[in-house]
């Protein structure tokens, strides 16, 4: 589903050169849920925002569904990236003006051929999936922490994404919270056989995924399948 090939990312700020990622190679089929860990500034943002096709690596192949994309121009990257891929943050980026519906139906205005009825009806859908169909009309400064986070996944849902990608999505929240997102992400990998890539700085979470990698210094030191998860295939 996505292929990493020999994935370089080098920063370069005035004088100062930041290798973030060295020699990554990386395969995630279709169904995993992975896990990514490693110490802050190893590379972990790097990787799923090139995971994601919001950055480019300085060398290096990232496959699509077996298809190379360095040759794609910036709108063929957009359209693909609203096809298939689904973010989720650490601080949920909600606009704080808008309601629940609203925020979840964001993604959908960028869409053409889309009804306004179609997207309410898949926006709907979205919130129901994670549990906040009672919240449809409030703010996200009404709303918990975990609440604001499940409106954020809603949101990725509604794009219907093969793919979530997601950065520290419990990392603001205390562990009550955290499970529940943490739930919610297992039931969209196991029932709906969504792909899920998550970075992680709790073990506790990484070890309820399929599979765990850890970085340090822009470098994979392992990748192993967890113990405890039941693939469905
Ligand atoms: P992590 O997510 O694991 O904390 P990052 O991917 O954010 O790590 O960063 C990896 C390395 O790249 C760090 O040394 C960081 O300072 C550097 N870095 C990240 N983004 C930039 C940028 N836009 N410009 C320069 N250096 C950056
Ligand atoms: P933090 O909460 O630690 O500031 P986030 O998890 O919110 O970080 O964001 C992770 C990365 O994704 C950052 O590099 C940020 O620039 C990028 N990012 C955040 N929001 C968006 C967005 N809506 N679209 C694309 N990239 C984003």
């Amino acid at each position: 589903m996505i292929t990493l090939k020999n994935i370089e990312k080098v920063y370069q700020t005035k004088s100062i050169e930041t290798v973030a990622l060295h020699n990554v190679n990386l395969e995630i089929p279709k169904g995993e849920f992975v896990s990514i860990m490693g110490p802050s500034g190893c590379g972990k943002s790097t990787l799923l925002n090139i995971m994601g096709l919001l950055d480019e690596p300085t060398n290096g192949l990232v496959e699509i569904d077996g298809t190379p994309i360095s040759n794609y121009r910036d709108k063929q990257l957009a359209r693909l990236r609203n096809q298939k891929l689904g973010f989720v943050f650490q601080s949920y980026h909600l606009i704080n003006d808008l309601s629940v519906l609203d925020n979840v139906e964001l993604p959908l205005l960028y869409r053409s051929g889309t009804s306004a009825s179609e997207t309410r009806r898949l926006a709907l859908t979205a919130l129901e999936k994670v549990g906040l169909s009672a919240r449809t009309k409030h703010f996200p400064s009404q709303l918990s922490g975990g609440q604001r986070q499940r409106v954020a996944i809603a949101r990725a849902l509604i794009g219907q994404p093969e793919i979530i990608l997601a950065d520290e999505p419990t990392g603001n929240l205390d562990s009550v919270m955290g499970e529940e997102i943490m739930n919610i992400l297992l039931n969209l990998n196991r029932i709906d056989g969504t792909t899920i890539v998550m970075v992680t700085h709790d073990e506790n979470m990484a070890h309820k995924t399929g599979r765990l990698i850890r970085f340090f210094d822009g470098q994979q030191v392992s990748d192993a399948k967890t113990a405890t998860y039941n693939f469905q295939q």
